[in-house]
């Protein structure tokens, strides 16, 4: 096994800021650590040659093991599953149909989706459909789905429907998926789960999905790379875009192989010894913070149902002397940058996830707690930039890439 303690620091070589990431597997922090086994698996493997369609075939049965679907592949990531999937279900496996795409014509192009499920993961889920040459058909409100819109919406030209899972989407007055599966099958219509950041492999295919979408790089901690898994016939389909609109998302063979290593890791994980670390994290953040003026504290478990808690983090401005969002910038600042989860932060508060940290960082995040607040409590001004300020910053920031 690669002994990664011999490393170079190489962020320190390169002059990037060392992280410490306390906000989940978040693609713009590099997604996760990424498993000992799969590393090796990934440098073993790169400086040789391989059959890639055979090591695609090694994958399918370690896919179709651990999520119980009939085969499976992998892809560039779960974003390009979603594409690669819809358009197997537009093309089947007509070769010359797939070389045609975009260009849809004379294929069923339609493609449903619940409006309270499109959601942007970084990019827009739907966006992932319309690549395909698909139309998204957009079914009932955002907060309001019954099986009738979906009924109501499916006709001849309806190639397939994506369903969902994650906590971006509305949680409540959708359609679950074993309704939306029984109603899609009564009409002959394949359900396609975006279940990337679910931790739970079978789950979905159980409930009814014809085919089934994970990241590679989220909470299995492999390489950059999606796992496309179910129906032997659709899985083949969506395979088959690889001599289409697959080249651009194409996959290499670290990623194949990288991916069957973490998998394979995945099923001999003790998982309870995890959560117990990760509850410690969390219980030494709950006491870092506790009894501190303006500071209020909650465990929260996963909105989707992942084995996981995450600390809520409430902070009341008038006592603490900053905004919740003044407090996640200033932890992210410095020598020793925390960045915490913090889509919320409007709200007046933010999350800690403990899944991604390496022994010893959860005691800097505690320290660094101490630091900002302690700091923000001697300051006289209340701490506290307008929020659309802040927001409107981001996007600054980002269209002056790459100054
Ligand atoms: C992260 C995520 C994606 C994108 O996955 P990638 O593998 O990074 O492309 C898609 N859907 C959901 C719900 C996600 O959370």
């Amino acid at each position: 096994m690669t002994d990664l303690s011999l490393a170079p620091d190489i962020r320190a070589a390169r002059k990037l800021r060392p992280v410490i990431n306390v906000s989940g597997t978040m693609t713009a922090l590099g997604a996760s650590i990424v498993v000992p086994e799969a590393v090796a698996a990934v440098a073993a493997i790169l400086p040789e040659f391989v059959e890639i369609n055979e090591l695609h075939k090694i994958a399918s049965p370690v896919i179709a093991r651990l999520t119980g679907g009939e085969a499976g592949f992998v892809t560039a990531s779960c974003s390009a599953g979603i594409t690669l999937a819809v358009a197997g279900a537009m093309t089947g496996d007509d070769l010359a149909a797939i070389e045609r795409l975009p260009d849809a014509t004379g294929l069923k192009d339609e493609v449903i989706i619940q409006t309270g499920q499109v959601v942007s993961y970084g990019a827009p889920v739907d966006q992932g459909i319309r690549l395909a040459g698909a139309k998204a058909i957009y079914i009932g409100q955002a907060t309001s789905c019954y099986p009738y819109h979906l009924d109501g919406a499916i006709n001849e030209r309806t190639a397939a429907a994506v369903f969902v899972v994650s906590h971006h989407t509305v949680q409540y007055g959708l359609i679950g998926l074993k309704q939306f599966a029984e109603t899609c099958h009564a009409r002959g219509v394949p359900v396609i789960v975006d279940a990337a950041s679910e931790y739970d492999l079978r789950l979905f295919l159980e409930q009814g999905a014809d085919v089934v979408l994970y990241s590679s790089h989220k909470f299995l901690g492999g390489p950059t790379g999606g796992i496309v898994a179910g129906s032997k016939s659709l899985v083949r389909s969506a395979f088959l875009q690889n001599r289409g609109i697959g080249r651009g998302m194409k996959v290499g063979k670290e990623s194949i192989l990288g991916t069957i290593a973490a998998l394979e890791a995945w099923e001999k994980r003790d998982h309870a010894a995890i959560r117990a670390t990760e509850s410690g994290y969390l219980d030494l953040w709950q006491r870092t913070l506790a009894g501190r003026p303006g500071v209020a504290t909650a465990l929260e478990p996963d909105p989707t149902h992942n084995p996981l808690d995450r600390l809520r983090v409430t902070i009341d401005p008038q006592e603490a002397h900053i905004t919740a969002w003044d407090l996640a910038d200033a932890l992210a600042s410095g020598a020793r940058p925390v960045i915490v989860r913090d889509h919320e932060t409007e709200h007046g508060y933010f999350y800690m996830d403990p899944c991604n940290l390496h022994p010893g960082e959860a005691e800097i995040v505690a320290a660094r707690l101490d630091e900002e607040l302690s700091k923000a409590r001697q300051s006289n001004e209340i701490i506290a930039t307008p929020y659309e300020k802040r927001y409107a910053a981001r996007i600054d920031k980002l269209l002056q890439w790459p100054d």
